[in-house]
């Protein structure tokens, strides 16, 4: 979030956002599952300009020992911008916004997975940002808990994520890079539909309470989409070997 300059204009006159979008349209979203031959479980995901991919290892032996858990698995996560994600190059390596986003990630993900499962084990989830345009949070938790799904591990519920966020004075969905740029404030969100509860809830910029809370409900319907499209994509799958069995 930062000033916008003047000639900037997120939301014209006809209701119309930068990209085309109206107030409550999400980007479009592409999910695909098992795209990776050596991890256990993985999802390539695109939103919008996003491109993100999630590799899932374990449950495996931890290392080192002095961290496994008699009683329950441990979970890792990893987010990673690639140096070539955004627009000037990113000096590779961890930096303190992926270490608070992969904190926040492990957060979000966290409460789905049945981690008593597998005493001693780690399951470890790897994020790659490949292309960077907002809202890559959100976009990397709805592939990594499809990463996850894909390894087999069981869980309570898939993750959804959705953020909405503030432009020209007014809420809308899903905001893309120009929109977190220069708007008034990104609300992410996930959330876990089968349980009815909220696994992530941040605010960057500034809100009031009404509009937090049209915010919040806005980011719960948008994350209940990528939900559906999540289903999809783990359906489609199924469907793939269902079909070479067939073959
Ligand atoms: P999110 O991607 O979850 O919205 P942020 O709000 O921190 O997280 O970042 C918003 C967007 O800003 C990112 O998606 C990316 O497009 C851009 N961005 C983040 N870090 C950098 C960076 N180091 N250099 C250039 N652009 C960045």
């Amino acid at each position: 979030m930062m000033g916008k300059p003047e000639d900037i204009v997120l939301l014209d006159e006809n209701g119309y956002r930068i990209d085309g979008r109206k107030k409550y349209e999400l980007r479009k979203i592409h999910m695909e599952v098992g795209v990776l031959k050596n991890a256990d479980g993985s999802a390539y995901v695109e939103w919008g300009k996003n491109k993100i991919l999630a590799a899932v290892y374990g449950p495996r032996e931890i290392h080192p020992k002095h961290l496994q858990r008699p009683d329950r698995a441990i979970l890792r996560v990893r987010y990673n911008m690639a140096p070539f994600s955004v627009e000037e190059r990113k000096k590779p390596g961890p930096d303190r916004r992926s270490v608070e986003i992969s904190k926040v990630i492990r957060g979000a993900l966290e409460p789905a997975v049945i981690l008593q499962l597998f005493p001693r084990t780690a399951v470890d989830v790897f994020i790659e940002v490949l292309q960077a345009d907002a809202g890559t949070r959100v976009a990397g938790i709805a592939a990594a808990s499809l990463a996850l799904a894909d390894a087999g591990i069981p869980m309570k519920d898939l993750v959804a994520a959705c953020a909405a966020g503030k432009i020209e004075g007014e809420i809308v969905l899903d905001l893309n890079k120009e929109e977190d740029n220069y708007g008034e404030a990104d609300v992410p969100v996930a959330i876990m539909p089968l349980k009815n509860d909220i696994t992530l809830l941040q605010m960057d910029g500034y809100l009031s309470k009404e509009e937090f809370n049209e915010a919040v409900k806005l980011a719960i319907k948008g994350a209940k989409a990528v939900y559906q499209k999540q289903r999809e994509a783990l359906r489609d799958k199924y469907l793939r070997i269902a079909q070479e069995v067939g073959e």
